[in-house]
């Protein structure tokens, strides 16, 4: 399947009220513009709607971003631009969320195209170069006049509060012979949403002006810049900056100027040519041009023209220096059209690489934005140095948080973080399996696609709801799963989006019907429930979906419920039903009968409540990061056996039991091995190379040093729960039992310790459960 494009630049206006002398569209390589019609056609209009939404349609985009770009776009009229706008919507909108937004010089921005983007939904974008002096320098008349008070004027109205919510921000170009704080300051004085500084677009054949004192000016003004946006706790967001940390802390930078992410980003030019990213207008005449145009050529083969992909093509797509560069993670070599060079083209750094080398560092070790009402700096600085901290500052969870669950339990806060990092991971396995659906022929492959259609315009209306969904533990077990880990996903598998959607659909409370795949003999919707369906019903079979009620004409029993305990501090489902609950080497029980439900109802609240009486924070991470109990069949001779698994974040499998402290035994073992994936996944524990296997008390068989590390911490709570138990209860067994958790827990910290088997943070942890244990001593 060719690659998906959600990205649109329609240059609507080929001319421009304005004559700014820093126009890369009109003053610099490409001159095409002078063999173009001045505006755009109704028919190329009509034209690009549909290959957009034919486009979207068959590769399931969620949502498309249309910028009206020109010229000047609102050159069009009142008139024309209505028909276009609704051209655009009635076309687009059935088939996924278009978002709008029109990039305006801003002098003829006046009230009626105000409620005519209001009535459209169109964002507006306002180019500005900063102060008087610093946007006279570029951005006038032909003849000369300024333009600023007409800028002003339109940035006024859009901050009234008719029209706020349609003011998109400010873009404003950087040009080094303006003073940055004055810019800065008059920017902000705009109260724009967002800030775009802008390099001006320049190349090796025509480098950017350096007309002022010192090798690297650029980086010098935008340092101004960002010192004093830190300093003020960064009031707006500015995305040159933000891009950069994004892209370093490993996100996607949300811009084609920083970070490795592919570009999807297509350009429509007045004469229905499609083009590659207009900023090439600066490397040479002619550079965006593709020969293709949406009258013969559809998006997927605009999109697979060599120029576009070689945009795709992340770190191999860069020259050897940038490839080589520790900064490339932030940069991305820059701006593509910035490398370029007569000769060899863009395998090269950009031109503005010496700034950048100076910059980046500065954007990405500047600490992050503080809570309203704190200070800007961490309270407790990290303790380790090295790939600790480096890592640290990547994720959400920092290397505070580490030492925190390291002593133990952690707080509540960094409890939150995990689970938000998880929720965060879910979501993005689910849309990673979407993209990857290919093929949507046969009833499965139907399914499959119009259960992600329905998913994504319930994201727009109920994201709650859809998020309560994605976020369930087998509905990560199940995209891992189609995402190739074990290698088994089939259509079967992908069809299951059909019953994700459909739980969403339940859970929003809207009235629907959806198409949901049979997996032996039964048909499943995550967290809310299944029907057994009659035999021969086919591979799918549709749910009827209204308000709060759900029916299946092909059901032969009663709809099953997926249970659910609530008890003080934590809620979860008790999970019989799910066909992905079966993702690790444990035997899930089937649907508990009457009498074994009632047993769970009451065994976990008391399970519960004993944790909380013995060891109340663990009790609290539980409540935090517990979703969901699967029921499991005892081992063979009837041993109690518990479980989890890093693909299925919030969930627990455990065989029944009517003694609560053994049952809370069991969760709290779990929690600890929860906890512990995701701390692994975020930060550089252990050597995995390390081939090594260690004797450890509580198993028979060696364990490599990943699993010691998670027995340790596993352990490390046992042993506290046995600590709470014994001063409770100091007779000999249980005295006993706490101190030989102890002395395991103790020992397997020297061992790894020495062993030398784990990396700096992985030490940093053990050294934090080591002061926990000794923490202990005097205990006896
Ligand atoms: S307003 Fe924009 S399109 Fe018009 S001349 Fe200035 S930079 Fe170019
Ligand atoms: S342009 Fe310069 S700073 Fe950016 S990745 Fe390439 S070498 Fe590194």
């Amino acid at each position: 399947m060719s690659a998906s494009v959600s990205q649109y630049v329609l240059k609507v206006c080929g001319r421009c009220d304005l004559a700014c002398d820093h126009c890369y569209v009109f003053e610099h390589a490409d001159r095409s513009w002078r063999h173009k019609p001045k505006v755009i056609a109704p028919e190329t209009v009509a034209e690009a709607a549909r290959r957009i939404s034919e486009h979207a349609e068959r590769h399931l985009v969620a949502r498309v971003s249309v910028v009206l770009h020109g010229g000047e776009p609102l050159l069009l009229g009142r008139e024309r631009l209505t028909g276009l706008l609704s051209t655009l919507r009635s076309v687009i909108d059935p088939v996924t969320r278009l978002a709008l937004t029109v990039h305006t010089n801003g002098v003829l921005l006046d009230q009626e195209l105000c409620d005519l983007f209001n009535a459209h939904g169109v964002r507006v974008g306002v180019s500005l170069d900063g102060d008087r002096v610093a946007n006279d320098r570029h951005r006038r008349y032909a003849d000369g006049r300024s333009s600023y008070e007409q800028v002003l004027r339109a940035l006024a109205l859009l901050r009234k509060d008719e029209y706020r919510h349609l003011y998109a921000g400010i873009l404003c170009t950087v040009d080094v012979a303006n003073d940055p704080v004055a810019v800065y300051e008059a920017v902000l004085a705009q109260a724009p949403p967002r800030v775009d500084l802008l390099l001006p677009h320049a190349t090796w054949d025509h480098p950017p002006a350096r007309n002022s004192a010192g090798h690297v000016p650029y980086a010098a003004w935008l340092g101004r810049i960002h010192d004093r946006w830190v300093a003020d706790n960064r009031p707006v967001p500015i995305r040159l900056f933000d891009s950069l940390r994004e892209a370093w802390e490993g996100h996607g930078s949300g811009s084609e100027a920083a970070g490795l992410d592919p570009v999807d980003l297509l350009v429509l030019d007045t004469d229905g040519a499609w083009e590659q990213a207009d900023s090439l207008k600066t490397a040479y005449d002619g550079a965006p041009a593709t020969g293709l145009e949406v009258f013969s050529h559809s998006v997927d083969e605009a999109a697979a023209h060599p120029g576009l992909a070689a945009r795709r093509a992340g770190l191999g797509g860069l020259c050897r220096e940038c490839r080589a560069c520790s900064l490339v993670r932030a940069c991305g070599g820059g701006l593509y059209a910035h490398r370029y060079r007569s000769g060899n083209g863009f395998a090269n750094p950009s031109v503005y690489c010496d700034d950048l080398k100076v910059l980046i560092p500065q954007v990405i070790s500047a600490p992050r934005r503080a809570a309203p009402g704190a200070g800007a700096q961490p309270k407790h600085p990290p303790r380790a140095t090295g790939a600790g901290r480096a890592r640290a500052r990547r994720h959400a969870i920092d290397v505070e948080d580490l030492d925190l669950f390291a002593a133990g339990p952690g707080d509540g806060a960094a409890m939150t973080k995990i689970a938000d990092v998880m929720n965060s991971a879910n979501r993005a396995l689910v849309v990673e399996v979407a993209r990857r659906l290919g093929e949507t022929t046969g009833a499965l492959g139907r399914t499959a696609a119009d259960g992600w259609r329905l998913l994504s315009s319930l994201d727009a209306e109920h994201p709650q709801a859809v998020r309560d969904i994605l976020t369930y533990p087998y509905v990560q077990a199940w995209a891992t799963r189609c995402l190739g880990r074990s290698g088994t996903a089939d259509a079967l598998d992908r069809a299951h989006l059909g019953g994700i959607a459909a739980a969403a659909a339940l859970r929003a409370g809207i009235e629907t019907e959806v198409a949901v795949p049979v997996r032996d003999g039964a048909i499943s919707l995550p967290a809310v429930g299944a029907f057994v369906v009659a035999p021969g019903t086919g591979p799918v079979a549709r749910v009827r979906i209204a308000g709060s009620g759900v029916s299946c004409d092909r059901s032969t029993g009663p709809w099953q419920a997926v249970r659910r305990v609530a008890t003080t501090g934590l809620t979860v489902t008790v999970d019989d039903v799910d066909p992905f609950r079966d993702c690790q080497a444990w035997v899930p029980a089937g649907r508990l009968p009457a009498a074994a439900w009632e047993s769970w109802q009451s065994a976990l609240p008391a399970a519960v409540a004993r944790l909380a009486a013995e060891l109340p924070d663990y009790a609290s991470a539980l409540g935090t990061g517990l979703r969901s109990v699967v029921p499991i069949l005892p081992e063979a001779g009837g041993q109690r056996q518990s479980g989890s698994t890093r693909e299925a974040f919030g969930a627990v499998a455990v065989t029944f039991s009517d003694d609560p402290g053994a049952l809370a035994e069991l969760l709290l073992h779990e929690l600890q091995h929860l906890k512990l994936a995701v701390l692994a996944d975020q930060f550089d524990l252990v050597d995995r190379a390390d081939g090594r296997l260690f004797s450890v008390p509580w198993r028979r068989d060696h364990r490599p040093v990943y699993g010691l590390l998670h027995g340790t911490y596993a352990h490390l709570a046992l042993a506290e729960l046995w600590r709470a138990r014994a001063r409770s209860t100091p007779d000999r067994p249980t005295v006993d039992r706490y101190r030989m958790y102890r002395s395991w827990v103790g020992d397997a910290i020297d061992l790894m310790l020495s062993a030398g088997c784990l990396l700096p943070t992985g030490e940093r942890f053990a050294e934090g459960m080591l002061d926990t244990v000794r923490g202990w001593a005097d205990d006896g």
